[in-house]
């Protein structure tokens, strides 16, 4: 980062942190401050932190980081600030900040800028996982698709993990292009990482989907990580790098919205790309910010998808869905989900309690605190099986992990689902005209 856009992050950065009242409200949604009952894990206590060492930041932009490390991003004090103090936005541009006056350890400048930010690297990698993967783990007897690792480390002695795809999503379909349909849409499709790798099905179910409702689908060949890895380490070279490589791919085509299943994929090119990025790629950042969708809002509000009455049969498995952080705190998206999961059937939906507090994953926060992350992730846990499902259904790939983890832990019988994979059963079911 050039010391003039540092300058620029820290100017906007002294204007809107200067909104926070110090009321407190954020502390009573904060689930880190729930854990931790420490000040400095909630947003107060974090604004406190970045306006005391501000005039510090380039002596010891270290100490400052170590505080904005522990957070889940998950928006819950941005939703429930009387102030409006738009806490996430703060948070992204102070790591970019921090690590702007800093050096990145060593390991994580090559994990970020040498490996993720190079999609052709990353992928190669994680096809080689995916084959190493079959010689360290320890398959689990009742869940084929879980493991754990064989090796003692304690990095891994806790944790189940989801196997990776034997054909990830890129593989199955590495390019669509279908041109416009009947009824003059076409969507492009982000996939995201983690539906790539771990869960090819759900991209399937959303071109199913997609395909039932006549909409043209643009899928171009080897897209790159949306970035938020990057953005959550503050390394903004390696995430406009990978910014500026996911704009290229996307222009070569037209088309009307881009459709995501992943809720951080929706927050991440909607919100986190115009916030770090660079001034030659404003306008076409915010082109395809307005365009992007997530896709249950997308049927439900551009489609206007027709689902018939539901036909009540006895003894269906319960369903329950939970809200990932960055559809229902980000974009206030919570009915669009249920009514597609309604439209199926096969199962009766009901509300478990506290449906859209945190899951604890976080992404990297879970690499890096899995203890607080394991332990947020189990209120979700017992608030799932309080509700006698059998099935768990949710927007977000990433909370899909934690909750696979979270279930496996328990040894609980709970299947794991992308509600968009449960809106493509309903349509073999005939429930949508
Ligand atoms: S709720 Fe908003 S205004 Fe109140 S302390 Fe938290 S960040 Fe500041
Ligand atoms: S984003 Fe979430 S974890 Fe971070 S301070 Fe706000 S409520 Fe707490």
């Amino acid at each position: 980062m050039t010391i003039q856009e540092i300058a620029i992050l820290i100017e906007s950065i002294e204007k809107e942190f200067a909104e926070c009242v110090r009321c407190g409200m954020c502390q009573s949604v904060c689930p880190l401050y729930n854990q931790t009952r420490l000040e400095t894990d909630v947003a107060r206590g974090k604004l406190a932190i970045i306006e005391g060492l501000r005039k510090q930041l380039f002596d010891n932009p270290a100490i400052s980081a170590n505080y904005m490390q522990r957070c889940l991003l998950c928006g819950s004090c941005a939703e429930n600030c009387p102030a409006g103090v738009n806490t996430n936005e703060i948070f992204i541009k102070v790591k970019a900040v921090l690590n702007g006056c800093r050096q990145l350890p060593a390991w994580k400048k090559i994990l970020l800028r040498k490996i993720l930010a190079k999609p052709k690297v990353f992928n190669l990698l994680l096809s080689a996982a995916e084959k190493f993967q079959k010689i360290i783990i320890k398959n689990i007897k009742e869940s084929p698709e879980i493991f754990k690792v064989r090796a003692g480390i304690p990095f891994f002695k806790k944790r189940s993990f989801k196997k990776l795809a034997p054909q990830p999503f890129s593989k199955i379909v590495p390019y669509l292009n279908t041109g416009k349909k009947n009824n003059g849409l076409k969507a492009a499709f982000f996939t995201g990482c983690i539906i790539d790798r771990f869960f090819p099905n759900v991209a399937l179910s959303v071109i199913e989907v997609l395909k039932y409702h006549n909409i043209g689908i643009y899928i171009p060949k080897n897209q790159g990580c949306c970035g938020i890895p990057a953005a959550a380490a503050g390394d903004a070279e390696a995430f406009k790098k990978l910014l500026r490589y996911n704009i290229n791919i996307f222009a070569k085509e037209n088309f009307d919205y881009l459709i995501t299943a992943c809720a951080t994929c929706t927050s991440t090119i909607k919100k986190v790309w115009k916030i770090l990025s660079p001034d030659d790629l404003k306008e076409a950042v915010e082109d395809i910010s307005v365009k992007t969708i997530d896709i249950h809002q997308f049927l439900t509000e551009k489609v206007k998808v027709d689902i018939k009455p539901v036909k009540t049969k006895k003894n269906l498995p319960k369903i329950i869905y939970h809200d990932p952080c960055h559809l229902k705190k980000s974009f206030g998206i919570y009915k669009e989900p249920r009514k597609l999961i309604k439209a199926n059937s096969d199962y009766s939906f009901t509300e478990m309690e506290s449906p859209d507090s945190c899951c604890g994953m976080g992404g990297s926060f879970n690499l890096s605190f899995y203890d607080i992350s394991s332990d947020i992730g189990k209120i979700k846990r017992d608030n799932i099986v309080a509700s006698g499902a059998s099935v768990a259904a949710t927007a977000c790939p990433a909370c899909m992990l934690q909750l696979i983890d979270m279930f496996s832990k328990n040894k609980d019988n709970i299947k794991v689902k992308h509600s968009i994979e449960i809106y493509a059963e309903a349509l073999k079911n005939g429930a949508v005209e």
